[in-house]
């Protein structure tokens, strides 16, 4: 038997949160950044939010047997917290990232409590000795009284405030904007911004929010964190987690050993995006980060056709590491990104662009005739001296000219170059990062 007690709450360091409302139409992520700040009211409320049509009275969760707890009150409320933290730092500790904590929105007359496992919660209304001494009185019972911007705050996909972020320094730029080392002074998190500047109509921002949207169900170790984007006057920000090895495009030739566990990582998340429909039309070097402590994510896909479009508008040129057919503008699908997985990884493997024509000074767009040549010549191959068979082998059908002859998904987590680096061993990149990061430092470019 579980048996949870609810004071322990607020002696746990809880952070942010993403709380999952489970609905018939689809599911809705929402970050909560203080989750002892939350009460029963203001998640009804944000239920409600969702799905108008349902009079919800209460909600459920899910223990870890799969049993359903109805909650219906601010102590129900603080005993689901008190499970959730739980498991979460369990999964911390496995090594793994958190899952949402999925609720069950529940609407109508409430059936009687079913708690199989004996969950014991307080039900005492609040003393000195209660949890709720870590919340503030202001916010622990007048959750009515909240305006909804107050409630929106605490409980929504923008849960960042543009007044909330203390930039740091500028980490890099763009073609489309510059990204902003942050402190998100509510969250106490260390944040990477995109700041974009955009010049386009309100319903044109609004699109883009909405497109943007998808990103709060992207929940993978492989995809960078989103956390909220917002626009201020013409400027977009986007916010995601802050990855301290920075971009690839900075590292010196990377040792196979360790550029296989890149690749396993870099596959596994395209894998990921395809199975959610999604294409990330810009795979390069710069929008595969590291950290130190050995993960490897991808970001800047474009899960936005007015936000791609919006600031083609601005940046003409057409990406280097685009697909033949990309580049000589007919239909594309996930053979595209996968061309383009071959042509990062054989400049990461070589320390220079493999179309020696092709001079790329700053940043990757280049203007098209120059590109002709990826259209109209045989795909550069590895020099196999140099490199494992299989590591070529992998390059090379990455880069087929027909799309078609490329690899598929299933194919390209089987190719034995992937399942040979798919070890799980994160240490190979930790300490790869980490020692050039050292390096860096030494040289004064840190
Ligand atoms: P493009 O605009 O075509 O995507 P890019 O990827 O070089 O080109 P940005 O996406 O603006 O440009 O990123 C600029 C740089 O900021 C990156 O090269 C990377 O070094 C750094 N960067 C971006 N996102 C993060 C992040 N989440 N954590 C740490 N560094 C980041
Ligand atoms: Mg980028």
């Amino acid at each position: 038997m579980l048996v949870l007690d609810v004071n322990n709450l607020c002696a746990m360091d809880t952070g942010a949160i993403v709380i999952r409302i489970i609905t018939p139409a689809g599911d809705m992520d929402s970050a909560v950044d203080c989750p002892s700040l939350l009460n029963f009211n203001d998640l009804l409320v944000a239920i409600r939010d969702v799905i108008p049509e349902a009079t919800v009275t209460a909600f459920e969760y899910e223990d870890e047997v799969g049993d359903r707890i109805t909650v219906r009150s601010d102590e129900e409320l603080k005993a689901m917290l008190s499970y959730y933290f739980n498991t979460m730092n369990e999964q911390r500790i496995n090594g793994l990232l958190p899952d949402p904590l999925q609720i069950f929105p529940r609407a109508g007359k409430t059936p009687g409590i079913r708690n199989i496992h004996g969950l014991k919660v307080n039900t005492r209304p609040n003393t000195a000795n209660d949890c709720t001494h870590a919340i503030p009185d202001s916010m622990a019972n007048n959750s009515l009284k909240k305006s909804s911007a107050e409630l929106k705050r605490i409980l929504t996909n923008g849960q960042i405030n543009a007044q909330d972020i203390h930039y740091q320094e500028q980490l890099g730029h763009g073609n489309g904007g510059t990204v902003y080392k942050a402190y998100h002074l509510l969250g106490k998190r260390v944040l990477a911004v995109k700041v974009i500047p955009l010049d386009i109509t309100v319903e044109l921002q609004k699109q883009i929010m909405s497109e943007l949207e998808i990103l709060y169900k992207c929940d993978s170790p492989y995809i960078i964190t989103f956390f909220s984007a917002f626009f201020v006057e013409n400027r977009i920000s986007i916010c995601t987690e802050f990855m301290d090895g920075g971009s690839l495009d900075v590292y010196k030739r990377i040792p196979e050993h360790v550029l296989g566990r890149i690749a396993v990582a870099v596959v596994e998340g395209l894998t990921y995006l395809w199975s959610l429909k999604i294409l990330h039309r810009d795979v390069k070097p710069s929008n595969m980060l590291v950290n130190t402590r050995g993960q490897v994510k991808l970001c800047d896909f474009g899960v936005s056709t007015q936000l791609v479009n919006s600031i083609a508008k601005t940046y003409v040129g057409t990406n280097a590491y685009m697909a033949p057919e990309r580049i000589s503008g007919e239909q594309y699908g996930i053979h595209a990104d996968v061309w383009s997985v071959g042509i990062s990884f054989m400049e990461l493997a070589l320390d220079m662009f493999p179309y020696p024509q092709i001079q790329k000074n700053q940043g990757s767009l280049m203007p098209l005739q120059l590109l002709q040549c990826i259209v109209d010549e045989d795909p550069p191959v590895l020099p196999v001296g140099q490199f494992s068979e299989k590591f070529v082998h992998f390059i090379t059908q990455c880069m087929r000219r027909q799309p078609k002859e490329r690899p598929t998904p299933n194919n390209l987590m089987d190719h034995s170059f992937i399942t040979q680096f798919n070890d799980g061993n994160a240490e190979v990149v930790s300490m790869w990062v980490c020692r050039c990061l050292e390096e860096r430092r030494a040289q004064g470019h840190v």
